[in-house]
């Protein structure tokens, strides 16, 4: 075992797998919405599981790697979710990231449906030419899944918009067509869409200032410590720390960066970039800690930005913020869910906080079809007012039902599955 995928699985206490997890979240969400035991079953079921093992000559010899696509719902558009490179990307967790994005695209309110996908591999023992073999090859296995009115992929934890760009051509080369909205996040000259990089945690910007306005708080008072600093953790990072508020932590899989005075992102990523951790950065006031220690530091607003599984009953009682914004999806077990609704800690909840990521990704996917391409003033606009409206409904919904976010948003997603399952007419029996 790899020393990632090490410590990778140290962190799998939770008495439950990752699809037992979201089912938690989904079971409690249609319980309360009055859908029958029969009607659950069928909804909780995934739709499609394809596996496939991916015979790749790499050059430290030849590999058979592990590859998933699991199609959760597609009641409310096509199949949508991103592909995972990552020792840990088993079966049980891409079925819960399927799940969590069908629950996802329907509490923003976007017609897609919810999938994603896997390879179980560590991508950081393998250079640049064998992560293209690897991605050519698993859309040759996954082709005849994949499709702009079928299933549209993304980027994920360690997929990137240039692999997004190899597995277009592995799939235009298949199928002799020329369609780039079977895959988003892709580069902009291949049809990305401008602000597809920023928009998972400008969309969370837009949820946490909403929040932080509706409770009177100030961002110059408060601090954030953020876990993981790639994509999704980097931006948010830089983006908080220009609307004045004061990162105090960053971490990624190599430790922890801590300055109480505040930290500079773009400090820290120069210092990342050259020295390969945030913890590069360390140095005046700024100390280097083990990568757990982040969790636990004094901070208004914890946001893990990393993966699965962080927050956990074995460590929820050491976390000290009262605000947890979930950029990462699933970081959270049930039971530490739990803990933290009783502590009264506001967790934003990943089906909404990570959601600008698949918005941009539908507005791509309409830009596509359209073969007609938007302005950043006219993206950043609409992920905005996205943002913004699924905010107002989740917020209502809280204080109409006294529930958690999270209670609130499985409610909201679920009930507009649910509807569009019954409209198809998928819980008759024939
Ligand atoms: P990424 O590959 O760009 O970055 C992952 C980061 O996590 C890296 O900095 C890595 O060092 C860090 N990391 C890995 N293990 C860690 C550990 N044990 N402790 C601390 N840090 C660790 O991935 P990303 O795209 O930023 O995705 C991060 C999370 O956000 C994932 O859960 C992903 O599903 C979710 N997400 C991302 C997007 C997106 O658009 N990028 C959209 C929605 C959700």
């Amino acid at each position: 075992m790899t020393a990632a995928a090490q410590s990778a699985a140290a962190v799998r206490p939770s008495t439950m797998s990752p699809f037992e997890q979201v089912k938690k979240h989904i079971t409690d969400a249609l319980d309360a919405i009055g859908v029958t035991d029969a009607e659950a079953e069928i909804v909780m079921t995934p739709n499609a599981i394809r596996d496939a093992t991916l015979e790749v000559e790499t050059k430290k010899g030849p590999r058979k790697l592990p590859a998933y696509r699991v199609q959760f719902n597609n009641a409310r558009g096509p199949y949508k979710g991103g592909i995972r490179f990552h020792p840990n990307a088993d079966l049980e967790e891409v079925k819960a990231l399927a799940a969590t994005m069908a629950v996802k695209c329907a509490v923003i309110d976007v017609p897609l449906g919810g999938a994603k996908g896997g390879v179980a591999f560590d991508p950081k023992e393998y250079d640049r030419d064998d992560i293209e073999k690897i991605s050519r090859a698993y859309i040759r296995a996954m082709h005849p899944y994949l499709g702009i009115d079928i299933d549209i992929a993304a980027p994920d934890v360690y997929t990137t918009p240039e692999i997004m760009g190899w597995m277009l051509d592995e799939y235009e080369t298949i199928t002799g067509k020329n369609e780039p909205g079977m895959i988003t996040g892709k580069p902009l000259v291949l049809g990305g869409s401008v602000g597809r990089d920023t928009a998972t945690a400008q969309g969370a910007v837009h949820v946490l200032q909403a929040y932080v306005r509706e409770q009177d708080l100030d961002p110059n008072n408060l601090r954030v410590a953020i876990q993981g600093f790639g994509n999704a953790g980097s931006v948010i990072a830089k983006l908080l720390h220009e609307a004045g508020y004061t990162i105090i932590a960053l971490s990624d899989s190599k430790g922890t960066l801590h300055d109480t005075n505040g930290l500079d992102p773009d400090r820290v990523e120069e210092a990342k970039k050259a020295g390969g951790s945030v913890t590069a950065a360390a140095g005046g006031g700024a100390e280097a800690l083990d990568g757990t220690a982040i969790l636990a530091l004094d901070c208004d607003i914890l946001i893990p930005a990393a993966l699965d599984n962080q927050i956990r009953e074995d460590n929820v009682g050491s976390i000290r913020a009262k605000i947890i914004l979930e950029l990462a999806n699933n970081p959270t077990t049930p039971e530490a869910d739990a803990i933290l609704a009783e502590r009264d800690v506001t967790v934003i909840p990943d089906v909404l906080a990570n959601a600008g990521g698949v918005t941009v990704s539908y507005f791509e996917w309409v830009q596509n079809r359209q073969q007609y391409y938007w302005t950043k003033e006219e993206v950043d606009e609409r992920l905005k007012q996205k943002m913004l409206a699924a905010y107002a409904t989740l917020s209502a919904r809280v204080h109409a039902e006294s529930v958690s976010y999270r209670d609130a948003a499985y409610r909201i997603g679920m009930e507009r599955i649910h509807r569009a399952m019954a409209q198809r007419g998928r819980y008759e029996t024939h």
